[in-house]
């Protein structure tokens, strides 16, 4: 048995996974960052020793501890460089977590442990390779090589929603213009839907976000590119476009067995993968040869405490 936690911005949540990638029980208190990180550690040891209690089972029964943590993270050291959203710089997290709990604890990046958790018991069971890529607000990335996070030399390793695709005269939060996440996050969905209905307030695009403008969602963009709204499909065709120009990116850089796309906009399901397979496929480099396969990921959010339990 061991511990998987998934500390964000808002939530902290704890769970016990069994052997098989199995979450047995689970637990969560607000994060409140604001508290400072020794009161999250605190409460992160409390849940867990709940969490064990609750099982009928003693700190002995449990292997190690893993944690994701929505920023950067020295693992050797036990130290969190940086994790903007916690308010965190240099924060020695395995250090005051093992003033409560006496066993071994690991930290990575949130994203490369979501991708950890789809590489190992998710839509890349059985393969070596991995990318985990998931369009959310921005767009996470994970890579999964052997059964182990890749995390480059400095521990920030990789940061694919960064890589720049073009000029689109979209400055992403990173300073820069023309990231793969301006092009391919749900944000962007969301801008260029905006963008549509401004142009053209009859748009299908207003009516299913209940006529207001600001809430409109990228699944508000999809479902009216579903129902053939013209503006809706011209931004969705654009949008696989980009997706796919960054994934061909991907590949010639890393050329894993698999690509698993998350996050909200996967929920698309074969809307999105059937064309966003034939853009890879016009713009990959051997056309002759094999590459990677293009997957929905199967964990959804227990990816977070699944990944971390396995570090
Ligand atoms: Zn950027």
């Amino acid at each position: 048995m061991r511990i998987g936690v998934d500390v964000g911005g808002t939530n902290i949540a704890v769970g016990l996974v069994d052997e098989n990638g199995k979450i047995i029980a689970t637990g969560s208190r607000p994060a409140e960052p604001k508290r400072g990180y020794a009161a999250i550690a605190k409460d992160i040891a409390e849940i867990s020793l709940e969490l064990i209690k609750r099982c009928g089972l003693d700190i002995s029964d449990v292997e190690s501890m893993g944690i994701g943590v929505p920023g950067v993270a020295d693992n050797e050291k036990g130290i969190v460089l940086r994790a903007v959203n916690l308010y965190w710089t240099k924060v020695p997290l395995v250090k005051e977590i093992h003033k409560y709990i006496d066993i071994p604890i690991n930290m990575d990046n949130d994203a490369n442990v979501a991708a950890l958790a789809e590489g190992i018991f998710g839509a890349g069971k059985g393969t070596n390779s991995s990318v985990t890529i998931t369009l959310g607000t921005g767009v996470g990335s994970g890579f999964i090589l052997n059964g182990k996070v890749f995390n480059g030399a400095h521990h920030f390793a990789p940061e694919l929603g960064h890589i720049v695709l073009g000029d689109n005269g979209v400055m992403c939060n990173c300073g820069k213009i023309g990231c793969f996440e301006t092009y391919a996050s749900a944000t962007a969905l969301i801008r260029e839907g905006k963008k549509a209905v401004m142009k053209d307030s009859n748009s299908l695009i207003l009516k299913l976000a209940g006529g207001e403008i600001e809430s409109i969602t990228a699944k508000n963009v999809i479902d009216a590119a579903k129902q053939f709204d013209e503006a809706a499909m011209m931004i969705f065709n654009d949008y696989v476009k980009y997706l796919a120009m960054g994934i061909v990116n991907i590949i010639n850089i890393l050329d894993p067995e698999v690509i698993i796309i998350g996050g909200g906009v996967a929920n698309a399901g074969d809307f999105l993968l059937k064309p966003l397979k034939e853009e890879v496929s016009k713009n990959i480099l051997f056309k002759d040869l094999p590459y990677a396969d293009i997957k929905k990921a199967e964990l959804g959010n227990d990816a977070g405490i699944i990944g971390a339990s396995i570090l």
